[in-house]
C-alpha cells in the first residue's frame, strides 16, 4: 500500500454515491393518491405514465414494464428473436443489454467500441452481420447517443430490427430529435440512479403498431381481450393466451411516481449538464486524465461521467487511484466490465481479446459521481479530491 500522506484527508463525513433518485413532495403526493384510489395495478396511471413519455420523446405507442430488463425481453420477443438468431450488441454496456438476447435462446454479437465515444462503433457492426442476424441492440452508454442515423442505415440495408437501449439517455437527442423517436423500439429504464424512477420499471417506446400489440401480450401472459385480436368470442369473460408472455406489469403507483418524474426531467438533466460542464472546466488541463469526448451529433443527458487514467501516466494502478478516491468518500465506480468477460458468458465460449478498444477502456475507467441533487459543495468535493489524488499519483518525470 502507497501511504496517503500527501492526498488532503476526507472532508466528507458521508460517502456521495455515484447516483442517486430525486424524490420531492409532489412525487410522494401522486403515489399516495393512487394508494387511496380504486385501482394500484393496471389503472389509469399506468396509461397516463406511458402517455406521458410518449410525448415527450416523439413517438406513438408506448409500453410500461416491471424494470427496463424485462422491456428489452419484450422488445425481443417482439422482434421475434429466437433460436439460431444472433443480434449485435457492444460489451460496454450493463448485463441486461446481451441478456435479454439469451433469453430468447438467441446468441448476442459482439463489436468493439468507438475509442473516442465508448458506444459501439458503427463501422465495425457490418462485418458481423451474416444470414442469421436479426437485430442490433444499440446501447447509449453514459446517456451520450450512439451514432444513431449511421445505425439505423445500416439496419434498414440488412433489414435487422434496431432496438436502442437508452436506460441512459433519456432526455439526450440526436441531430436535434429526442432519443425514443429514432429506432424501431426504445427502452428506458427508472431504476432510482436513472434519470427519472419508478423504484423499478422500464417502458418500451415505439411507432409500430404491430410491435405494440406483442408488446402489450407479452407484458402479461400472451393474453388478450381485444375483440381485434380473438380468434373466436364465447362471451364477455372470454380472453385467449395466443403467446407465451410473463407477468411484466408494472403498478400503478409506480406509474404515479414516474409520471410525476416526468414533469422534473428537463430540470434533471439541466442540473446534471451544469455539473458536467463544471468538472469538465475544472479538469481541463490535467494530462493523462481523459474527459469524456462528444460527438458534434449527440447531445448527452449525462447518466455517467467517465473519466479514464492512462496508466503510462500515473505511478500506481487504476484499482489503487479509484480506493483513494473512495477512501476520500468520493463513491466513484466502474462502467462497465465488458460482458463477455463475465463467467456465465467465457462458459457460453466468449474469448477475452475479443474486443480489445473494450478492455482497454474498461482498464482505466473511473465514473465521477453525476446526480441532480449534488449540492455545489458535493461538486467541489468530488473536485478536490479528484486533483489531491491526481498530484499524489501522476509520475513526476512526465
Ligand atoms: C439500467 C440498465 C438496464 C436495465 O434496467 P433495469 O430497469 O435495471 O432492469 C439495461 N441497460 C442498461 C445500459 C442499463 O443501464
Amino acid at each position: 500500500m502507497t501511504s496517503n500522506n500527501d492526498i488532503q484527508h476526507a472532508t466528507r463525513t458521508t460517502m456521495l454515491p455515484y447516483g442517486q433518485q430525486w424524490l420531492d413532495d409532489e412525487d410522494i403526493a401522486a403515489v399516495v393518491k393512487v394508494l387511496k384510489g380504486d385501482f394500484i395495478t393496471q389503472g389509469p396511471a399506468i396509461q397516463e405514465f406511458e402517455n406521458k413519455i410518449a410525448t415527450y420523446v416523439g413517438a406513438k405507442y408506448s409500453v410500461a414494464f416491471t424494470n427496463g430488463t424485462a422491456a428489452l425481453h419484450a422488445a425481443c420477443f417482439a422482434a421475434g428473436i429466437g433460436q439460431g438468431d444472433e443480434v449485435i450488441t457492444t460489451p460496454i454496456t450493463f448485463l441486461a443489454s446481451s441478456n435479454c438476447v439469451l433469453y430468447q435462446d438467441a446468441t448476442p454479437v459482439f463489436v468493439d467500441i468507438d475509442a473516442n465515444t465508448y458506444n459501439i462503433d458503427p463501422s465495425q457492426i457490418e462485418e458481423k452481420i451474416n444470414a442469421d442476424t436479426r437485430a442490433i441492440i444499440a446501447v447509449d452508454f453514459t446517456g451520450q447517443p450512439v451514432e444513431i442515423e449511421r445505425i439505423a442505415k445500416i439496419a434498414k440495408q440488412h433489414n435487422l430490427v434496431l432496438i436502442q437501449d437508452a436506460a441512459h439517455s433519456l432526455g439526450a437527442d440526436y441531430a436535434g430529435r429526442k432519443i425514443g423517436a429514432w429506432a424501431d423500439m426504445t427502452m428506458f429504464s427508472f431504476h432510482p440512479v436513472k434519470h427519472v424512477t419508478t423504484g423499478e420499471g422500464g417502458v418500451i417506446v415505439t411507432d409500430n403498431e404491430q410491435y405494440y400489440r406483442k408488446l402489450i401480450q407479452f407484458r402479461s401472459h400472451g393474453m388478450t381481450k381485444d375483440p381485434n385480436e380473438l380468434l373466436k368470442d364465447e362471451g364477455p369473460w372470454y380472453y385467449e393466451m395466443q403467446s407465451l408472455g410473463y407477468n411484466y406489469r408494472m403498478t400503478d403507483m409506480q406509474a404515479a411516481l414516474g409520471a410525476s418524474q416526468m414533469d422534473k426531467l428537463d430540470s434533471f438533466v439541466n442540473r446534471r449538464r451544469e455539473i458536467v460542464g463544471k468538472y469538465n472546466q475544472a479538469f481541463a488541463d490535467l494530462p493523462g486524465l481523459v474527459l469524456p469526448y462528444q460527438h458534434p451529433d449527440a447531445h448527452s443527458s449525462w447518466h455517467l461521467y467517465v473519466t479514464r487514467w492512462l496508466p503510462e501516466y500515473f505511478d500506481g494502478t487504476r484499482k489503487e487511484i479509484f480506493e483513494e478516491l473512495r477512501d476520500l468518500n468520493i463513491g466513484v465506480h466502474v462502467h462497465y466490465i465488458p460482458v463477455y468477460l463475465q463467467p456465465y458468458y467465457q462458459e457460453l465460449g466468449y474469448a477475452k481479446g475479443l474486443c480489445p478498444i473494450a478492455e482497454q477502456y474498461y482498464s482505466s475507467a473511473i465514473t465521477l459521481p453525476v446526480f441532480p441533487k449534488m449540492t455545489d459543495e458535493d461538486i467541489d468535493d468530488v473536485i478536490t479530491a479528484v486533483k489531491s489524488v491526481y498530484s499524489h499519483r501522476i509520475k513526476k518525470e512526465i
